[in-house]
């Protein structure tokens, strides 16, 4: 995320008819409906007059180095809440999770043997799709929570009020997460030679916190035989790239932080390294699309059991016309018992387009389920076989699949469940903290990061 060298200038034309705003002439689903507009626009007003999250500089790298993941020069980790609270923008919650991807990253560093593509879902990621605009409870019906970047969960009329003072507050706590990120990684904290600082204080007699420990000690021992070797100090692994992501759904939010930036052509969306279209808002010809054509950052597409091959096809002809390396990255969330049927026919047809993509599976959202007693959790078990299959399907195929897409937390919680620990049913009483999607703990996210390192190295 910082001291990028800047990567030459891509000279592409630039998209035709399109301003930041485009977007407003289509369709756009899941937004908010402010109750008063002039104060929508206030807040949008000044969040265009402040400072960005992130530089286009760092934007431009992101690209190289998913270009590179495109040709299996790379495997993209991206990772982090469901959704961010407010509330949560704290130092333990930011740095556990910062901990865990850096855990995962080392066990995948270590057994792919190739270098790792961080990207964070955190630093805005405050805005959530909804399947209905109301939430019902006990006959008392109120507008849905759609993240803390639009109103707040409590079940009350006053708290589901959209409220623009929010967008505000989404980018100071974007800010103050991307801040201190930003100095932990650059002050010695992902240091190569360090990976104690990483562990996690609750973690006790884990075995895989011991598998991990072997490995931590494996990247110790070759890093001083290299210094040693060649008389220096491997300096450049005292810390590594983190980038940021989120879902761009609130497109007034996306739009104020869309800029031009000097002796660069184009726009950039500034708010995040890489946002990605979510599947409920992933229209050939809505909104979101529209908004995602004009920017230059590098696109995520959530791809679900929904999409056609027509549809991924006209996506790609929208989004990555010149067919640009580094552009696009689909990120399939079929779940594990539609992703045989559902992945084949999607790969032919970005094969038969010849449009360059980064494949990645996000094997949460197609294994979501409820509970007898209404618990949102998804089975581990389910997790493990929708990334096993990916691998294999893509292979099939003549494919590659170059990435995991997952929702973890460094936190001591049971929202899935299955594991190391075999957390069942009725352990997602115990610490169930997530107000949207169930993530995975710390526990169940490195085993995740050893069953791709099997899995790739076969
Ligand atoms: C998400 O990533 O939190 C999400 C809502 O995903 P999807 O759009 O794939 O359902
Ligand atoms: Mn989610």
């Amino acid at each position: 995320m910082i001291k990028h060298a800047r990567p030459p200038v891509q000279q592409v034309r630039e998209p035709e008819n399109w301003k930041p705003e485009s977007w407003q002439r289509r369709e756009a689903l899941q937004q908010a409906r402010y109750p008063d507009e002039a104060q929508l626009e206030s807040a949008v007003r000044q969040l265009a007059e402040s400072p960005p999250l992130v530089t286009s500089w760092e934007i431009l790298s992101l690209r190289e180095q998913i270009a590179e993941a495109q040709v299996g020069k790379r495997f993209m980790l991206q990772g982090g809440d469901c959704a961010e609270n407010f509330n949560e923008c704290t130092s333990p919650l930011i740095t556990n999770r910062l901990k865990v991807l850096l855990q995962m990253s080392l066990v995948l560093v270590h057994g792919l043997q190739m270098p790792v593509l961080r990207v964070g879902r955190f630093a805005g990621q405050y805005a959530k799709p909804r399947s209905s605009d109301t939430e019902t409870r006990d006959g008392v019906t109120l507008p849905s929570y759609r993240g803390d970047i639009v109103n707040a969960i409590d079940f009350t009329p006053e708290a589901r009020v959209p409220n623009p003072a929010r967008l505000i507050q989404a980018h100071a706590s974007s800010a103050m997460t991307m801040n201190f990120v930003r100095a932990l990684v650059d002050g010695g904290f992902a240091d190569l030679h360090h990976p104690e600082y990483w562990n996690l204080s609750w973690v006790e007699h884990s075995p895989l916190a011991e598998e991990f420990q072997k490995i931590a000690d494996n990247i110790g021992h070759s890093l001083r035989f290299l210094e040693t070797l060649t008389g220096t100090d491997a300096g450049s692994l005292r810390r590594v790239d983190f980038f940021t992501s989120h879902e761009a759904l609130h497109l007034h939010y996306e739009q104020a932080l869309t800029r031009q930036v000097p002796r660069q052509w184009g726009w950039f969306n500034l708010s995040t390294h890489f946002p990605w279209i979510g599947m409920r808002t992933a229209a050939p010809d809505g909104a979101h699309v529209e908004f995602f054509r004009g920017i230059r950052n590098p696109i995520g597409i959530k791809v679900g059991p929904g999409m056609t091959a027509d549809w991924v096809a006209q996506l790609l002809d929208t989004l990555n016309p010149e067919r640009e390396p580094g552009r696009i990255v689909l990120i399939h969330r079929m779940g594990e018992s539609r992703i045989e049927e559902c992945l084949p026919p999607l790969i032919q047809a970005v094969e038969d387009q010849g449009s360059p993509v980064l494949w990645i599976c996000d094997p949460m959202h197609g294994n979501t389920e409820s509970t007898e007693s209404g618990i949102k959790t998804r089975r581990f078990r389910r997790i493990m076989r929708e990334m096993d299959l990916a691998f294999d399907i893509h292979r099939a195929a003549g494919s590659r699949l170059g990435g995991a897409h997952l929702e973890l937390t460094g936190e001591d919680v049971t929202e899935c469940t299955g594991g190391a620990r075999d957390l069942s049913e009725a352990d997602l009483n115990r610490a169930y903290k997530s107000t949207v999607d169930p993530r995975l703990n710390y526990e169940q996210s490195l085993e995740l990061a050893m069953l791709i390192v099997q899995k790739y190295g076969q």
